[in-house]
């Protein structure tokens, strides 16, 4: 069944058009990473598909509900991590932020907010502050706040572009074990192919902008 249908989807700032005409679904479970060149309108599919903007034309469903505003069973992790943490909480409060704002209550949100930072590997560092911590630390954090949300759909927007490569792939790979293990359904967009074809069980691939898809694959890599 498809998690996330998007429907003759196009999208323009004014008179230029940033995304055209783009249909396609995501399965439940499904991790689907769109490739493009830079500019070619990922991350206005992207903030279309999480309701921070809306498209022009054409229809973003999750589970069958039309998206008019950001759902509360999705997260989104951005590349710029810098600017996605709030620098007034510690880490703990950073990953528990969106909990409490969807009312669960205190013991959950510590149980959630412990299990989503052993997942990426800061067990230790729930009361530092995100000053303290390097970059791949910080959006390691972003990680474990989008995934203790344990949303329906994560999207996530070049999440490893402004990483170290060590760092980018542990990232790589924290996400491959943590969807295995959850069944997440995950939307990736990302400008490097490789990564692409690492990650994803399918490819969309969208050509220069205006984007369309050009090209739809499913990867299929031999077992090593
Ligand atoms: P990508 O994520 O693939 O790099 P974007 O979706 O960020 O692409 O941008 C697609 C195109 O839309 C680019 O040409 C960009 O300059 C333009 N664009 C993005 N955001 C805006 C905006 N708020 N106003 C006008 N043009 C924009
Ligand atoms: P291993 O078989 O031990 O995973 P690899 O040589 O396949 O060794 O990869 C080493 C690391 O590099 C992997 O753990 C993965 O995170 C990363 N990696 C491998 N191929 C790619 C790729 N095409 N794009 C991004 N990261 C990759």
């Amino acid at each position: 069944t498809a998690m996330l249908e998007v429907a003759e989807l196009r999208h323009s700032y004014g008179s230029f058009t940033a995304v055209q005409d783009l249909t396609f679904t995501v399965a439940t479970g499904e991790l689907a990473c769109i490739v493009g060149p830079s500019g070619c309108g990922k991350s206005t599919l992207l903030r279309c598909i999480a309701g921070l903007i809306k498209p022009t034309d054409g229809t973003v469903s999750l589970h069958g509900d039309l998206i008019e505003r950001t759902p509360s069973d999705l997260a989104v992790v951005f590349q710029d991590y810098s600017r996605s943490l709030f620098p007034w909480l510690s880490v703990r409060g950073n990953v528990e932020f969106p909990l409490r704002s969807r009312g669960i209550g205190k013991s959950e949100r510590r149980r959630r907010s412990a299990e989503a930072l052993e997942w990426v590997g800061l067990s230790g560092a729930g009361a530092k502050y995100p000053w303290q911590l390097s970059g791949g630390m910080q959006q390691r954090v972003s990680i474990a706040r989008a995934l203790a949300c344990q949303p329906s759909l994560l999207l996530m927007d070049e999440p490893f572009a402004s990483v170290d490569a060590q760092t980018r792939f542990e990232l790589e790979d924290l996400l491959l074990r943590v969807r295995h293990e959850h069944s997440s359904t995950v939307l990736l967009v990302t400008h490097d192919i490789d990564e692409s074809v690492y990650l994803g069980d399918r490819v969309l691939v969208l050509s220069k902008s205006p984007a369309s898809i050009v090209a739809d694959l499913t990867v299929d890599l031999p077992a090593e």
